[in-house]
């Protein structure tokens, strides 16, 4: 079986979830936090009915990439879904994966993605929800559930944000 996407090269969803549990297990074991982060591009159905389906494929590939440059060695990157990635920080807290995600968050915004402007923000970006285990989620389950629930308020406060649980 497959354990990357095709398009992004990154870790596809269910191989995500098996080092999530995996990583959870062994963090449950040595008494070290975990943080984990959902992102989600702003506004990307919009930007595909602007540009093309393959336009839009290229801003996945992009968007990986950025990811994957702006994280350590020992981070997990993955694609999640269509147009949703996630990241594994290993032996990291909260307080900690916000400022990395920030970074992400910025590096994106500051990229110059092809007919961005015409995007209803003006900008191509994404949004991030962020939960740490032990303190927000005791599951890999109830991690992601939390995560997502961060995610729902970043869209919801106006996208182009880092939240937290
Ligand atoms: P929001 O800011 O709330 O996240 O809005 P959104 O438009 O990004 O969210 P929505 O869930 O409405 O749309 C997601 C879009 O992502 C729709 C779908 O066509 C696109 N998408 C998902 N997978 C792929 C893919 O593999 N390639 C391309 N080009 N588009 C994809
Ligand atoms: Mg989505
Ligand atoms: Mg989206």
């Amino acid at each position: 079986l497959s354990i990357t996407d095709s398009l992004t090269q990154l870790y596809n969803r269910r191989h995500f979830e098996e080092l999530l549990s995996q990583y959870i297990e062994e963090a449950r074991k040595v008494n070290k936090p975990l943080s984990l982060a959902i992102c989600d591009i702003d506004f990307f159905k919009f930007y595909n009915d602007s540009n093309g389906h393959l336009a839009g494929d290229k801003v996945l590939k992009e968007i990986a990439n950025l990811l994957k440059r702006g994280v350590k060695g020992s981070d997990i990157v993955a694609r999640f879904g269509g147009e949703e990635f996630v990241i594994v920080f290993p032996d990291t807290i909260k307080e900690n994966a916000i400022k990395v995600c920030e970074a992400l968050r910025r590096t994106v915004k500051e990229y110059k993605f092809p007919h961005e402007e015409n995007q209803p923000n003006g900008d191509l970006t994404i949004s991030i929800g962020v939960a740490s285990f032990p303190e927000d989620a005791k599951s890999s389950t109830e991690l992601i559930r939390k995560a997502d629930l961060s995610l729902y308020m970043a869209k919801e406060s106006g996208r182009d944000r880092v939240v937290t649980a």
